[in-house]
């Protein structure tokens, strides 16, 4: 496909047009001016998927087809890079969820070409209360290399990122070898102390996991697991900036400290984009998804089971509450997970680049998905 948009840069601000060949940004010619006044940016990356719209990636029935469905949902809501995320679950359950995402990537060239890696978050995560989130205690487990070995080949490579609790005796010993194959190792759902934090970051762990999230209600002072992350030079973080995980405080603290290395998921389960109402999870029984976006158990309103937001949503929330500008605020959702996952040389609106790009809309304080290019194809465009 050969092609061409013209609209503005959404981090100049200047008029712009894009020339697309082959799949590759060619071309990018600044203009004297266009009548678009939409913004052309970078497509939406999401390392944290669970799942959207009624289909679950952790479900034991998940089907390939619903794999293509969730592809091309997301990609109307502008992520076009997305990992999906498999969690804590019987041995056999984790292995069917990867083998089923793997054989959907290897019949779909546009779902192979979205889903550019899968991050297994578990099983070897804390068994305590608050750092375990909503994993099942009875899977939780050590980590365990053969096991993951047996995973990877089920998926034919594809895990490229893994949460794990550094404070297992056996953590530091499967990190450097799960950094060594080239998978990238991230801290979550722990209880770790600092002197584990400190030999999972040697050992080779890069990311803090949904930092602020996943964590005990009571934590002392100082020392303890967040400042500890946060303190670490060597980890990004992911955050979950949909309003209801992470106080705006919070966020706007985590974003000074690692202002480069701070980046957007959405964690999104698989109530994400389905309208308001009361529904049944696998793992929190009775849940309730609010006109507002925020899912919560029934019997326990004050805890959340999970999060029903869109990167999209994420963005916006960043934007509306001037916790990041625009431009940063797409960033963190674009090229910043791209840095971190390190596959390309170059990532961004960029000559030279994969033209996955968003023609986006932008009223008042809230960005809209006009239409989405994946790979120099028109994947998605708006309807009027
Ligand atoms: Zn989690």
């Amino acid at each position: 496909m050969n092609n061409s948009i013209e609209g503005i840069h959404y981090q100049t601000g200047k008029p712009i047009k894009v020339i697309i060949k082959d799949g590759i940004i060619l071309e990018i010619i600044e203009l004297e001016a266009t009548e678009s006044k939409s913004l052309i940016a970078p497509g939406f990356v999401d390392l944290q998927v669970n799942g959207f719209q009624g289909i679950d990636f952790n479900d034991s029935n998940l089907e390939e087809s619903e794999i293509q469905n969730v592809t091309q949902t997301l990609l109307e809501n502008g992520v076009t890079t997305y990992f999906p995320t498999v969690i804590t679950n019987s041995d056999e359950s984790i292995r069917r969820s990867l083998k089923t995402i793997s054989k959907a990537c290897s019949s779909n060239k546009l779902v192979q070409n979205t889903i550019q890696g899968i991050h297994l978050e578990g099983p070897f995560l804390s068994k305590e209360e608050g750092p375990r989130g909503a994993h099942p205690l009875e899977y939780i487990q050590a980590p365990n290399w053969e096991k993951f070995c047996a995973w990877q080949e089920e998926t034919e490579g594809r895990i490229e990122l893994i949460t794990v609790s550094p404070e297992w005796t056996e953590s530091n010993g499967f990190i450097e070898k799960c950094v060594e194959s080239g998978v990238k190792v991230a801290i979550g759902h722990t209880a770790a102390n600092t002197s584990q934090i400190e030999a999972a970051v040697k050992a080779g762990a890069t990311l803090s996991t949904h930092l602020g999230n996943a964590a005990h209600l009571m934590l002392p002072r100082h020392p303890n697991y967040l400042w500890d992350q946060l303190a670490s030079e060597k980890l990004w973080m992911s955050i979950i900036a949909d309003g209801f995980h992470l106080p705006e405080a919070v966020i706007k603290v985590f974003m000074k400290v690692k202002p480069e290395y701070t980046f957007l998921i959405s964690d999104s389960t698989q109530f994400a984009g389905l309208p308001p109402g009361k529904y049944q999870s696998p793992i929190g029984g009775e849940v309730v998804l609010n006109k507002y976006g925020r899912l919560f158990m029934e019997k326990k309103p004050e805890l959340l089971a999970g999060s029903a937001s869109s990167l999209l949503q994420c963005v916006n929330f960043l934007v509306k509450h001037q916790l990041a500008t625009l431009p940063e605020a797409i960033e963190m959702a674009s090229i910043r997970p791209l840095q971190y996952i390190n596959k390309e040389k170059s990532v961004g609106l960029r000559r030279g680049n994969k033209a996955d790009l968003l023609v986006l809309d932008f009223k008042a304080t809230e960005l809209e998905i006009l239409q989405a290019v994946k790979a120099g194809e028109l994947v998605y465009s708006k309807k009027h």
